[in-house]
């Protein structure tokens, strides 16, 4: 029986499609497809992990060689879809409160895992904030739904896998012989990313320059308070093949950041200053872009509708990260054909990821054919 519901939906990816873009009358039968032939109910469950960092990760603000993340599963039918939330200090979510969070969710009043609007409407609803710890659920619902239909996301978007973009890697602020090793080591990738906001951000261009003529893009999290300086930098950064400058000014120097976008020849992107659809709206006429990261936005679906939203817009968009694992990485790149700039090399900075799936090669982002999110454990 199992089975052959699930060749069904296999075989009518038209309509699991159309159900999942929110058609009424076919999203109605696909529900009736689940619900009568099946009593089967949700079943979150979670447990806490330590990513071990290659290398000591350094931002203007912090260093650190760990990452706590929560892992989470949905089981459902006897499928299981896979989850993750990660979550740096510095944005304030901890394993304890995404475990406080995440007991909190309860999926088993929800009969059809297709209708992801209506359960993670509920999610959102259970309390403010816990960006992370809703990611979690979502990426495991779209997991466990991908699967279901037997398709994986990117198709289900309608998007082509062929198109999708190479990732930058980062390139951690540290001594100039470090830099110079660690850039050696990433020679396979088409664009670094090198983090800027400090007293030798020239230091730091000149130093990889010394080593490789690769297109770099900065981020300078929020390090540049005057924009006079920013702008001299950022035309200095343009002559040093940069592509585009993420944050570079404090989120809250609304005008001086129009006034550098304005006047900037390269890109100017939102991170800091975006997490969520309203940020979108608010970040127009600001900066050029926005960067969408799963675990800001509370996950793919909002992502998605960031993404649209940005596009009407006329704004740029990248697709960034935590360090994650393969899961929350995986999940990300399904978005990726459809971003300007993808920045998605967190799984390749951890020592013990438990996921296979997204992979890059030769510095592109290259997705598996597997349904869902297209991860298995490993
Ligand atoms: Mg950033």
């Amino acid at each position: 029986m199992k089975q052959n519901r699930r060749n069904f939906l296999k075989t009518s990816g038209l309509l699991a499609g159309a159900a999942i873009a929110g058609t009424t009358s076919v999203n109605v039968s696909a529900a009736n497809i689940i619900t009568n032939n099946s009593s089967a109910k949700m079943k979150l469950t979670f447990k806490p992990y330590t990513l071990e960092l290659k290398h000591v990760f350094t931002i203007a603000t912090s260093s650190r060689s760990t990452t706590p993340v929560m892992l989470t599963e949905i089981e459902y039918d006897g499928i299981v879809g896979y989850g993750e939330a990660s979550m740096p200090p510095y944005l304030g979510e901890t394993q304890d409160t995404a475990a406080k969070f995440l007991s909190r969710v309860d999926l088993g009043q929800f009969k059809d895992p297709f209708e992801i609007e209506k359960i993670l409407e509920y999610v959102d609803s259970i309390e403010t904030g816990n960006a992370a710890a809703k990611a979690s659920v979502d990426i495991a619902l779209h997991d466990l739904v991908g699967k279901l239909a037997g398709q994986p996301w990117y198709k289900i978007w309608g998007l082509d896998k062929t198109t999708t973009p190479n990732t930058s890697f980062t390139i951690g602020i540290d001594t100039p012989d470090v830099v110079r090793q660690k850039v050696k080591e990433a020679a396979e990738f088409k664009i670094l990313k090198v983090k800027l906001g400090r007293e030798n951000d020239k230091e730091m261009i000149e130093t990889i320059r010394s080593v490789t003529n690769t297109p770099l893009c900065v981020d300078v999290n929020q390090g540049w308070e005057d924009k006079e300086m920013a702008l001299d930098m950022i035309h200095w950064l343009k002559e040093k093949n940069v592509t585009f400058v993420e944050q570079p000014m404090p989120k809250t120097q609304l005008d001086d950041m129009a006034w550098l976008t304005e006047n900037s020849p390269l890109p100017t992107i939102a991170d800091e200053a975006m997490q969520r659809i309203p940020d979108v709206v608010k970040a127009h006429g600001i900066y050029s872009g926005i960067n969408i990261k799963l675990m800001k936005c509370t996950g793919m679906r909002e992502a998605y509708k960031m993404l649209t939203l940005a596009r009407a817009l006329d704004m740029k968009v990248m697709l960034g990260c935590m360090t994650e694992t393969s899961c929350a990485i995986s999940a990300a790149s399904h978005l990726s054909p459809a971003v300007d700039w993808a920045d998605l090399d967190g799984a390749l900075l951890i020592g013990n990821d438990v996921f296979d799936g997204t992979k890059i090669v030769d510095g592109k982002v290259t997705l598996t054919d597997r349904p869902g999110i297209g991860v298995v454990k490993i």
